[in-house]
């Protein structure tokens, strides 16, 4: 029972450690967790009043066309309601497109420093990963992904934006990328921390849906919304797409209870302006923390998270952190040696945070 070959090259995900592992192992009583981006403001009181006050028959399968859910957010969105497709996260968004356009033979164009999931789903399927580096500010160098793009390629992922360096792309170099890509290549752009991005760098992208049938943009209830632990998330697509993309799709992927929690939580447009000021001013106040304090450089976030770069061994920052009490992503774990990503938690937790930099910082100093 061998398996697909590949299977001996790949592992399956490593995810940090859990609050309670650490709790444990460091006799510590608080530990805050800011290693998946994950949303600190929790999520709508809306959906929380759902969860509380409604019955749920839980012996039925779910809608598994996710009616409600979606003609609410089409509505929103001003797309076809059949040009969305819903899936259980974006990582299985990321599975089913994969499993529709790569096969062997096939190539995916993708940055060598984004999501992990485009490059693990696109070997499963036996199909090339191209990774073309990041530009030096960390987003997507679109013209050399558009020259890796070949007569093979099916899929490019453009992570906008990016994690793990919150860099975006802007709708300029967005529009010269499609003119110029060959259209029998799909071209996704996940849009998973969209919410947090400052309007003035918004670049619009579902408007471009209807001049380019090639385009996906996929967009999670995970982030911002506070979701995560229900799995739900969306691709909004041309008709034809989303059709082909339905077919691999499992008949009842998304729960009903997510479908609603969903559905209720595009209603509460406050909580989101909140999630998105809130993060903002908390990310800036860290970032010229940063700055001023710490001196270590870092990537300006559009995201909930900063990626900063670490004088030392980034699994040694990491430890020191766990030790005081803070879980964040080592470089060594995002497939980058030298730098640590951070979530953006809430203000008290990133003070403390603060303060733990400081003293690791004089730890270095003395080092040094
Ligand atoms: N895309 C990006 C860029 C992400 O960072 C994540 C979550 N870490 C995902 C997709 C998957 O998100 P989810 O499955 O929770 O929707």
């Amino acid at each position: 029972m061998e398996g697909k070959k590949i299977l001996k090259q790949l592992k399956p995900y490593e995810q940090g450690m859990q609050i309670e592992e650490v709790k444990e192992k460091y006799n510590l009583n608080k530990i805050v967790k800011l290693a998946s981006n994950e949303n600190p403001f929790g999520f709508s009181e809306k959906a929380e009043a759902y969860l509380r006050n409604s019955t749920h028959d839980l012996s039925i399968y779910p809608d598994g066309y996710a009616a409600e859910l979606r003609a609410e957010l089409a509505k929103k969105l001003s797309v076809a309601e059949d040009e969305i497709v819903f899936s259980a996260g974006l990582d299985e968004l990321i599975q089913i497109i994969s499993r529709c356009y790569l096969e062997p033979g096939k190539n995916a164009v993708m940055a060598d420093f984004t999501f992990p999931q485009y490059k693990h789903q696109a070997l499963i399927e036996g199909a090339e990963a191209r990774e073309i580096p990041l530009a030096a500010d960390g987003s997507h160098d679109l013209d050399a992904m558009l020259n890796a793009v070949d007569a093979h390629t099916a899929v490019v992922w453009i992570c906008s934006p990016n994690n793990p360096t919150g860099r975006i792309i802007t709708r300029e170099a967005l529009l010269t990328f499609l003119e110029q890509c060959p259209k029998h290549v799909l071209v996704v752009l996940d849009e998973a921390y969209y919410e947090f991005v400052s309007p003035e760098q918004d670049i619009h992208a579902i408007d471009l849906l209807g001049n380019y049938q090639n385009l996906l943009v996929m967009r999670t209830f995970s982030k911002a919304y506070g979701l995560a632990a229900l799995r739900i998330g969306y691709g909004i697509t041309s008709l034809e797409t989303a059709r082909k993309l339905n077919i691999a799709r499992g008949p009842f992927n998304t729960s009903s209870i997510a479908q609603r929690a969903a559905r209720v939580s595009l209603d509460d447009a406050v909580f989101i302006q909140k999630v998105h000021k809130e993060n903002r001013r908390i990310r800036e106040s860290f970032e010229q923390f940063l700055d001023t304090e710490m001196a270590w450089p870092y990537f300006a976030s559009e995201t909930n998270f900063v990626l900063v770069e670490t004088p030392i061994d980034d699994m040694d920052i990491f430890q020191q952190l766990l030790e005081r009490g803070f879980i964040v992503r080592p470089g060594a774990k995002l497939g980058r040696l030298g730098v640590i990503r951070i979530t953006i938690g809430e203000e008290a937790a990133m003070e403390a945070l603060k303060e733990a930099l400081r003293e690791i910082k004089q730890n270095v100093s003395q080092v040094n």
